[in-house]
């Protein structure tokens, strides 16, 4: 995982479009318009268009649905667009074969293509198993001759939450449950001859979305296999927190070598997501990849890449161990006094012992040494460079912060750095080509090397806030995922309190630390019963302060409560104006009105949690 290989996959061909091989990152989307409004949908194809998507998904929930896409492609080609369509289908076999006649591609999920939720706590024997086993062959083998006879692609989209009873009762929601039931799909492709195939791996925890598209390339490497994938995070939901997810996601990925099409899914504007898809792949992109060179050859990753593991480090005063990451805020440029709210970060960097804004009680100064700051030190914890580090007298029996950077491992001596005593490493990992496979490298050679002091993640994003957010998503994001590091260190032309801000995001992106109420929210899509954006705004202003919680907000009951699968609670809509509430993946109140609907969501939890709202 290091040395980078893009993956070599079939070319798929979508339209005009090709996916994977060699071929450009696809950018996608989805329109949340009525299929039946077909001036609507049309209208909000050619938006995403403009907004640069490639290729444009559209709900066809069912036969009806499915028939009104020729009229929408026809509105497209009036309008001279040519881009490809895909149909979204769940549940339908006989829409996806209509779909297939009219449109470029066409998305099934295997976890409801046959099977229904009809057998709950089933025990399958061996025997009933196969039985159902061939019944999905003999509803997608219908589909492929279809496919092949139009030159249609096809997806094949799982999704965590939304797999079969027959898979949850052998796999459990896992993983490895998402792998198994994709690949008796693929292989009913590869009997048939039929290699237009796409796969997708979705979740909306980055880990569990990370870890299957993992394992599902290494078991179709075991047979063969080479289908080019479509990354998203799903349900990422809104603004910071969605973008964040979806970044993280997606760029540990990229840098793995795996992905040919990517969707950025925000509980926002299908519109909104495209300029985060294409800085997502402008900042992780094959070339830049590629021009990464190791400082060091033949360093092994040991970290596991199917399941979390933190790296093992000791623990040095609050940071490393079974300790929660930490955040180093660094205020040496500011003059003014920051509102941090909630988030107060562990450490703030100072500079020296002048600066002139007010630091929060709740955290400790980090100084840069020097003789004329370090006699009035007073609490404060001196960070070094590796080189002045060694032997000098300022040195904290407490905690020292020590820069390595990653051009310079060449240069350490591990066997003096392994000896010393109370020493955080802050890895200053800014390569200018790919700083996920420099982290990724430097902790290697740590481990090789048996130096288990805990490690800060130090990133310079010399930009502003924006780019900052898609840069250190990504490449911390992806370090984190992996269990590498103990804390995160970010600066750049932003405003502190926002980049303190995002560093506890990516942190609870990854789940290593939880400071926020996590919200996963559908994108919305045609099948949505209710204004997504809107209600997600009044939960979320109701509930912030629950920040244990995660709380599903989805449009639909056909997939929505399956893919809230990580949620304590949920919101979804069941019929128009009605809603379904959800504790976990139980049902407590069902189809109640819309207008009630937030405060009776607000009463449950508030009984549940014996929290008062
Ligand atoms: S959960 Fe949301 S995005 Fe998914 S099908 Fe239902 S409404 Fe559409």
């Amino acid at each position: 995982m290091i040395n980078y290989n893009r993956r070599k996959t079939y070319q798929v061909k979508v339209g005009k479009l090709i996916i994977g091989s060699d071929n450009n990152i696809v950018v996608q989307s989805m329109t949340n318009t009525d299929t039946f409004d077909i001036s609507a949908t049309a209208k909000q194809v050619i938006s995403i268009t403009k907004a640069g998507a490639e290729l444009v998904r559209v709900t066809a929930q069912n036969v009806n649905a499915a028939n009104k896409l020729s009229l929408i492609k026809e509105k497209l080609r009036e309008n001279k667009y040519e881009i490809p369509l895909v149909a979204d289908i769940h549940f339908s076999p006989k829409a996806a074969e209509i779909s297939a006649g009219i449109v470029e591609k066409v998305r099934v999920n295997p976890g409801n293509y046959t099977d229904t939720k009809k057998n709950i706590g089933i025990e399958y024997s061996d025997k009933s198993y196969a039985l159902e086993v061939d019944k999905i062959k003999q509803k997608f083998v219908p589909l492929i001759m279809i496919c092949k006879k139009y030159g249609t692609a096809v997806r094949i989209g799982a999704n965590h939450g939304s797999l079969s009873d027959r898979i949850m009762s052998r796999h459990g929601d896992t993983p490895l449950g998402m792998v198994k039931s994709t690949l008796e799909f693929l292989r009913i492709c590869i009997d048939n001859d039929f290699k237009n195939v796409v796969i997708s791996m979705k979740a909306s925890n980055p880990l569990v979305m990370i870890q299957a598209c993992r394992l599902l390339i290494e078991k179709m490497d075991k047979e063969n296999m080479m289908f080019p994938l479509h990354l998203g995070v799903t349900e990422a939901g809104e603004g910071i927190p969605g973008r964040v997810k979806s970044v993280a996601g997606i760029a540990t990925l990229l840098a793995d070598g795996i992905g040919d099409t990517i969707r950025v899914s925000l509980t926002e504007s299908p519109e909104d997501e495209i300029p985060v898809a294409k800085r997502i792949i402008e900042n992780f992109n094959e070339t830049k990849f590629n021009n990464f060179i190791p400082i060091i050859e033949n360093v092994d990753c040991s970290y596991n890449p199917f399941n979390y593991k933190r790296r093992k480090t000791r623990q040095v005063r609050n940071i490393g161990g079974d300790k929660i990451p930490v955040i180093i805020t660094d205020l040496s440029k500011t003059d003014t006094d920051i509102n941090f709210g909630d988030l107060i970060p562990d450490y703030i960097f100072c500079s020296d012992n002048e600066i002139s804004c007010k630091i929060p009680k709740e955290s400790s100064k980090i100084i840069h040494t020097n003789s004329r700051v370090i006699e009035e030190r007073q609490g404060a914890f001196p960070f070094f460079h590796l080189f002045s580090f060694f032997d000098n007298e300022n040195v904290s029996d407490i905690l020292n912060f020590v820069e390595i950077k990653y051009d310079d491992l060449l240069d350490v001596d591990f066997n003096k750095l392994r000896v010393q005593k109370n020493l955080v490493i802050v890895a200053n990992i800014n390569d200018k080509n790919s700083p996920i496979l420099a982290g990724r490298l430097f902790l290697a050679v740590l481990e090789q090397n048996n130096i288990d002091f805990p490690v800060i993640i130090k990133l310079e994003c010399n930009d502003n806030f924006n780019n900052t957010l898609i840069k250190a998503s990504g490449i911390a994001g992806s370090l984190f995922i992996d269990g590498m590091g103990d804390g995160i260190w970010l600066t750049n032309q932003g405003k502190p309190e926002e980049t303190n801000n995002l560093s506890f995001e990516i942190l609870q992106a990854c789940r290593v630390r939880v400071s926020k109420t996590e919200y996963i929210s559908c994108p919305s899509c045609g099948r949505t019963l209710f204004d997504l954006q809107k209600v997600s705004a009044e939960i979320r202003e109701k509930t912030s302060h629950l920040k244990h919680l995660k709380i599903g907000i989805m449009g639909c009951i056909v997939n929505g409560p399956g893919e809230m699968a990580d949620a304590d609670y949920g919101y979804v809509g069941t019929s128009k104006g009605k809603i379904t509430l959800y504790k976990k993946q139980e049902i407590i109140k069902q189809n109640i009105p819309q207008k009630n609907a937030v405060q009776e969501l607000l009463n449950l939890i508030e009984k549940y949690e014996n929290i008062p709202h």
